[in-house]
C-alpha cells in the first residue's frame, strides 16, 4: 500500500499528515482540497516539490472531476479529512456543512465505490476508505464517563451532526457495497499550522496582540487534547492496520476545561516573552455557545490494545512546542488573520 489520496490535505490535520506520508513514511500523495478559507497551500511548503506530492484544487462534491482524479492516481488507500470544520461557524450557516460534510462524503463514496469495482482481487483486497471523524459525534458527557466505540451517537450542533451523517454513510457503504472502510474519531487536535479560529491559536495571537481573550460562560467545558503529530501517527496506524468496518476511538488522556487551557498559554508566554501585567488580566467572559457540550473525553483503548498506538506527546511540552511555533512562523499566521 504505497499510494494515499487524501482530501483536505491543505488543512490542519490534513498537511501535517501529508508532509509525515511524504517525508517519513515513503508514500506517493495526492492532495485534493478546494482550498476555502481553511486550505492553506504555504502548510505544505515543505513538499510542494517533492515528486511524491501532488495537488489538485477540487471540490469532493464534483464527482466527476473526483472520479478523474481517483482513475488517473490509482490509490491505495483514501483518507478523508476534507470537511468545514469550526462549530461556530456551523452555527452562524450550516448550508457548507451540510454539502461538503454530508454530500461530499457521499460523493466520494460513490467514486471509490466505482473505482475500487474494476480494481482485480487482489488490488479490491488491499484497498481502504478511512474516513477520519470528530469525538463530537458522541454528544456530551456527565462528569465521569468516557467515549467508546459503542457509545451512541448524540451530534447536538450542525458541524457534529453533519460528521455523525457521514460516519452513517461511511458504515452504510461498507455493510451494503462491502467497500472496505475503517473510520476513526478523534478528540481536539492542537499543534503547529492550526487556523486561529480554534481555541488554543486564537488564544496566543490574540495574547501577543494585546487583544482580549474571550472564554466562552464560565469557561468549565471540558475537552480531551490530543497533539497533531500523535493524531497523525494514529491516522497512519489506522489506516494501515485497522480492521474493515471497525471504528478506532483516539485520544490522548489529557482532559482541561477552557479556563485552564488559555491560563496554561498565558503561564507560559508570561515566561516566554513577558510583559508588564500577566496575559491572565486579558481573559473576558463572553456569553455561552449555543448548545455547548460540556464535556467530552475518549477512552482510547481499543486503538491502542489492538493496534498498539499510544499518545506520547506530553501537553505541557506540546503547548510549550506549539507557543513556540506559532511565535517563530509569523510569515504563516500573519496573512490569514487578514483573511479570517
Ligand atoms: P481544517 O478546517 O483545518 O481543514 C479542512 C480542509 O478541507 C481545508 O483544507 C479545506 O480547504 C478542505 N475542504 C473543505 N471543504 C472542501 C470541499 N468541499 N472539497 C475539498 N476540500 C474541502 O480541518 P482539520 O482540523 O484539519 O480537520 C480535518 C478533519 O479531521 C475534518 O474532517 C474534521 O472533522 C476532523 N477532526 C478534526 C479535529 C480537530 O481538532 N481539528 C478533531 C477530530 C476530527
Amino acid at each position: 500500500m504505497r499510494r494515499v489520496l487524501v482530501t483536505g490535505g491543505s488543512g490542519f490535520i490534513g498537511s501535517s499528515l501529508c508532509r509525515h506520508l511524504v517525508l517519513n513514511n515513503g508514500y506517493d500523495v495526492c492532495n485534493i482540497d478546494k482550498l476555502t478559507y481553511a486550505g492553506i497551500r504555504e502548510s505544505l511548503r515543505s513538499i510542494e516539490n517533492n515528486p511524491k506530492y501532488q495537488f489538485f484544487k477540487v471540490d469532493i462534491c464534483k464527482g466527476e472531476d473526483v472520479n478523474e482524479i481517483i482513475r488517473n492516481f490509482k490509490p491505495d488507500i483514501i483518507m478523508h479529512l476534507a470537511a468545514e470544520s469550526h462549530v461556530d461557524r456551523s452555527i452562524d450557516n450550516s448550508s457548507n456543512f451540510i454539502n461538503t460534510n454530508i454530500f461530499g462524503t457521499y460523493t466520494l463514496l460513490e467514486c471509490a465505490r466505482s473505482y475500487w469495482e474494476t480494481l482485480n482481487y487482489l488490488e479490491k483486497d488491499n484497498f481502504r476508505f478511512h474516513h477520519v471523524s470528530t469525538d463530537e459525534v458522541y454528544g456530551s458527557l456527565g462528569k465521569n464517563n468516557l467515549f467508546t466505540e459503542e457509545t451512541p451517537y448524540s451530534p447536538r450542533s450542525p458541524y457534529s451532526s453533519s460528521k455523525a451523517s457521514s460516519d452513517h454513510l461511511v458504515r452504510a457503504w461498507f455493510h451494503t457495497y462491502g467497500l472496505p472502510i475503517v473510520i476513526s474519531n478523534c478528540s481536539n487536535n492542537y499543534g503547529p499550522y492550526q487556523f486561529p479560529e480554534k481555541l488554543i491559536p486564537l488564544m496566543i495571537l490574540n495574547a501577543l496582540e494585546g487583544k482580549s481573550l474571550p472564554i466562552y460562560g464560565k469557561g468549565d467545558n471540558i475537552r480531551d487534547w490530543l497533539y497533531i503529530e500523535d493524531h497523525v501517527q494514529a491516522l497512519i496506524t489506522v489506516a494501515e492496520k485497522g480492521v474493515n468496518g471497525q471504528t478506532y476511538n483516539i485520544g490522548g488522556r489529557n482532559e482541561f476545561t477552557n479556563l485552564d487551557i488559555v491560563k496554561l498559554l498565558c503561564k507560559n508566554l508570561d515566561i516566554i516573552k513577558p510583559k508588564r501585567n500577566s496575559y491572565v488580566d486579558q481573559i473576558i467572559f463572553v456569553d455561552d455557545r449555543p448548545g455547548h457540550d460540556l464535556r467530552y473525553a475518549i477512552d482510547p483503548s481499543k486503538i491502542e490494545k489492538e493496534l498498539g498506538w499510544k499518545a506520547t506527546e506530553n501537553f505541557d511540552s506540546g503547548i510549550l512546542k506549539t507557543i513556540s511555533w506559532y511565535l517563530e512562523n509569523e510569515w504563516w499566521w500573519k496573512p490569514l488573520i487578514k483573511r479570517n
